[in-house]
Parts: structure tokens; C-alpha cells; sequence
């Protein structure tokens, strides 16, 4: 049974949202209930083929079309996402699981990053490099849109993960083919819609759903795609690189982290649980930037345990529908499973089950906040990413020791820290190996800020000029002017 509220999704191809070719779809189910709430269209060859030559034929229209007439409509769907936040985070929270305000705040923030792309677009300048040697020399150096990008996107922010993509590709003059994710598809679609409501060319964004590695494997090869951006797991974008990397594609890889938490002795720990635990719980752990290994100096890990513990404790689980719910389901069986395996795991290898540990009510896929403390190095939970809400804590003596902890894993996303020191800061800042860090706060992210791991996290940037730099390529063009 589909759900009252809910839309089945289709395809968006050249302009047009149709079903596949062949009529085939997927079930969506909403992870607070298990219960199947629609439909997705499920893109076969022939689907793909159209949306190439649309993508084609859509890059050719925007490429030549002025940077500001560009931002114009980006700015106007950039609006419309705006009006529409209510209904779209009600569509996000009812197929991925997470509150209603984090839902809300997702899509909101998605208008602020296509407005900051459209301006950005209108900062794409080339340059003028003096001659050697004779003045009627005139060295260019100009930038243009790679071509057409295909993006793959996964479910833990079906908007922010496409919204950043789009953005910097839309702004460079890009066009792009998005697979979104499957088990999320209609708050993405939601998005591609308000582009499209606001008079973007035929053919300049696509949307497919379909087999992952059907769809990445095809449109990877395929002479028509330019650039491959991916957000997902290391493994996954270990494999779409080396694809790319036969055909000699230019690529973004956002991938896995498994975010250090530095507590250091003189940390106002009060701050760092209410910072780091909110942190940790949002989406249900489901970030791949959420904190995952809590390194805590020894003279204040009993009192942070105690309070992370508590913190744990309070929040309230439950539909991300309801009004009151912190934190909401997993967002899919196949995480819950990963928490047993986790947690199992690490009280095996001896670890001190503090609270949680287990699943909470009879339907959809709650997990109790977790906390997990003198985790032994050796845990599953302390060297491959949790991506759920299990909090696993070790003590430290030497801040040297927390920062060798952090680099030891072959991830490199983001970390955080807590301390009041601004030599522990400056040394934090200086060693360890992650693309973001983030001290004494919660993770803030913007259109303006790089976002991106180095490492096993992955390559290149999701914000600032670095992102539309990835759309680019520069061509050096020099006249002789006789
Ligand atoms: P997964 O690796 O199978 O899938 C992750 C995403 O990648 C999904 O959206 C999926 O549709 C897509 N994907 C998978 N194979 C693909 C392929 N061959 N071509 C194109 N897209 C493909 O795993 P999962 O069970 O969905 O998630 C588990 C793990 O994925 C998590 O533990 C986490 O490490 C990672 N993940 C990371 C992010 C992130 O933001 N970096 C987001 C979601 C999942």
C-alpha cells in the first residue's frame, strides 16, 4: 500500500518526468514503520541512452548560456526550495527516517547552497599571463564546463549530497545525470523539480534510479560523461574510481570517514558532550562526517563517559514525524544489522557496555543510542566507520598519543576537538590527517567551505571555488596579433 502522502517517483529525462521504458519500479518503504509508502522508477539501458543524449544536448545549451542568466534561474529554484521546505522535508523524514527539524534544516540549507553557487558562477574567471617576448602576443588562459557530470548520491542526506553536486556543476555550466539513491527518492526528486519549475533548459539535469552498479558502470564507460562524482562508502568508490580511471574521466570521491573526537585535559567537558554527543546522534549517526572514536584524556574520562552516558539516555527515539523525537530510525535493516555486529563485537573484545546496545520497539528500525567505553583498539567499531549511533570511547595520556590514534586509520574525513589550549590547537591543526576540523563547535559546513577528506575519504572538494574548480577545465589559448 502506498502512503496518503507520499509520491511514487519517476524519472526525469529532458525535461520530461516519465516511468522507465520498460514500466519496472521499486518498492520504498519508510524506516520508522517498515512499511512499503510508494514507488520508484527503475531505469533500464534505453532510459539511460535518453538521458545521455538529453545531457548532451542540455550542456550545449547551458554551457552557452551567460554565467548570470545561469545564476538567475539558480537563484530562482533556490526559491522555490524555499517555499516548498515544509512539503520537502516531510517527503525526506517519511523515506529516510531523520526529524522533521533536521529534514527541514537539510533543505533549507540546500536553498543557501545553490544561491551561493549562482554567485560563485559569475566568479569563474580566466587570465591574462604577460608575454615573453613580443607585446601582440596575448597569452589566455580560460576556463570551461568539463561537459556532462554523472553523480551518484546516497541516502543519509538526499538532498545536501545531490544539492552540492548540482549546484557547483549548474554553476560552472555543467549539465549532469544524478542517480540519487533508491531507498530515498522522491525528496531529491522534489529538488531536481524545483530546477526545472524554474526554467531550467531541457536536458541540463537528469535524474535516474535504477541498479547502482548497472547505471554507474554504464554511464562511467559512456563517451558522453565527462566528470563522475560520488558520495558513499570507501569500497564502492574505490571501484567507480578505478572504472573512471580506465576511461580517463575526471572524478570527486566524498567518501567514508571515521571522525576522531580529541578531548583534551583542560576541555570544558560539559561543552564537548552537549557539542560532540548532539553530533554524534544526529541522523542517527548516519554522517559521514559523524564523530566515531571518542579519544578522551585519562584525567577527565570518567566524567565525560558519565555525561555522554546521561546524554545518551535522554534523548528521545522514536517516528522523526513526531514533534519530539531527537533522534529517529535507522534507515535501513541493513544498519541495524551493522549496529549488532558492532556492538557484539567490541563487548567481546571487552569494551564496557554503558547503555543502548540493542534495538527499541516492535516495527521500523530503531536503535538505542549506544555508548561503548574502553574500546580496545582491535574493535571492528574503532577502525571501520560505525555510520550509526554508537558512541566508542578510549582514554589517552599524551595528546602525541590521540592525534597517532587519529591518523592511524586509513580514513581522513574530519575530526574534532575540544580544548582550551591554543598550542594543543595549532599542533591538532598541524597533524592530523583529515580534510576538516572542526575545535570546540559541532561541524558547521557551508556552500563557502571546502568539504572533502584526503586518504582513504576520498578526493577533492563539495564547497567553495575548489568545487566548481572540479567542473573546469583550463585551456590555454595564445594570439598573435599580426
Ligand atoms: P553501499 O556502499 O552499498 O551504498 C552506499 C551508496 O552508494 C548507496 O546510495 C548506493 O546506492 C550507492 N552505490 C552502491 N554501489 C554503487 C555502485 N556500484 N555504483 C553507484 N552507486 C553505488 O552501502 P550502504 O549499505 O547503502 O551503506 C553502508 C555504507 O556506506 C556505510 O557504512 C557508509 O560507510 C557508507 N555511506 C557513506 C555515505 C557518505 O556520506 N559518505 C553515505 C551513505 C553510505
Amino acid at each position: 500500500m502506498t502512503h496518503p502522502t507520499y509520491p511514487d517517483t519517476q524519472l526525469f529525462i529532458d525535461g520530461q518526468w516519465q516511468d522507465a521504458a520498460d514500466g519496472r519500479t521499486l518498492a520504498v518503504f519508510n524506516p520508522a514503520t517498515d512499511q512499503a509508502i510508494g514507488r520508484v522508477a527503475h531505469a533500464g539501458r534505453a532510459d539511460l541512452d535518453r538521458a545521455l543524449a538529453a545531457a548532451q544536448k542540455g550542456f550545449e545549451t547551458w554551457r552557452d548560456m551567460p554565467a548570470a542568466s545561469r545564476g538567475a534561474i539558480m537563484r530562482k529554484a533556490a526559491g522555490l526550495v524555499r517555499e516548498r521546505a515544509d512539503a520537502m522535508a516531510r517527503l525526506l523524514t517519511l523515506e529516510q527516517g531523520k526529524p522533521l527539524v533536521e529534514a527541514r534544516g537539510e533543505t533549507l540549507a540546500a536553498a543557501d547552497i545553490i544561491e551561493w553557487f549562482a554567485e560563485e558562477g559569475l566568479r569563474v574567471y580566466g587570465r591574462i599571463v604577460p608575454s615573453r617576448g613580443r607585446l601582440e602576443l596575448r597569452q589566455m588562459v580560460l576556463k570551461d564546463p568539463v561537459g556532462p557530470v554523472a553523480a551518484f548520491t546516497p541516502w543519509n542526506f538526499p538532498i545536501n549530497q545531490v544539492v552540492r553536486k548540482v549546484g557547483a556543476a549548474l554553476a560552472a555550466g555543467c549539465s549532469m545525470v544524478v542517480k540519487a539513491a533508491e531507498e530515498t527518492p522522491a525528496s531529491p526528486a522534489a529538488l531536481i523539480r524545483a530546477f526545472a519549475d524554474a526554467g531550467l533548459p531541457a536536458g541540463v539535469l537528469g535524474l535516474v534510479y535504477g541498479t547502482p552498479a548497472e547505471i554507474s558502470g554504464y554511464l562511467i564507460a559512456h563517451p558522453v560523461i565527462r566528470k563522475i562524482t560520488f558520495t558513499g562508502s570507501t569500497l564502492v568508490g574505490k571501484q567507480l574510481a578505478a572504472l573512471a580511471g580506465q576511461h580517463m574521466k575526471r572524478v570527486t570521491m566524498e567518501l567514508g570517514g571515521h571522525a576522531p573526537v580529541i578531548v583534551a585535559e583542560d576541555a570544558d567537558v560539559a561543552l564537548t558532550v552537549k557539542t560532540a554527543g548532539g553530533a554524534k546522534f544526529r541522523n542517527a549517526g548516519q554522517v559521514c562526517i559523524s564523530p566515531t572514536r571518542f579519544l578522551v584524556h585519562r584525567s577527565v574520562q570518567d566524567e565525560f563517559v558519565r555525561a555522554l552516558t546521561q546524554h545518551a539516555q535522554s534523548l528521545r527515539v522514536g517516528d522523526g514525524l513526531a514533534e519530539d523525537t531527537q533522534m529517529g530510525p535507522l534507515a535501513n535493516a541493513r544498519r541495524m544489522t551493522a549496529m549488532a555486529e558492532f556492538t557484539q563485537d567490541a563487548v567481546e573484545r571487552g569494551a564496557a557496555l554503558l547503555t543502548g546496545g540493542g534495538r527499541t520497539g516492535e516495527a521500523g528500525n530503531y536503535w538505542q543510542p549506544t555508548v561503548l567505553a574502553d574500546v580496545p583498539l582491535g574493535a571492528r567499531v574503532f577502525n571501520e566507520e560505525p555510520f550509526g549511533p554508537i558512541a566508542a570511547v578510549r582514554g589517552f595520556e599524551q595528546l602525541k598519543d590521540a592525534i597517532a590514534e587519529a591518523n592511524r586509520l586509513p580514513y581522513g574525513l574530519a575530526a574534532y576537538a575540544f580544548t582550551r589550549s591554543l598550542k594543543n590547537t595549532d599542533l591538532l591543526a598541524r597533524r592530523l590527517e583529515v580534510g576538516m576540523l572542526w575545535v570546540n563547535m559541532p561541524a558547521m559546513t557551508s556552500g563557502e567551505l571546502p568539504f572533502g577528506g584526503v586518504k582513504d575519504s576520498g578526493y577533492g572538494s563539495e564547497g567553495g571555488p575548489e568545487a566548481l574548480e572540479a567542473y573546469l577545465n583550463t585551456r590555454t589559448v595564445c594570439v598573435m596579433n599580426v
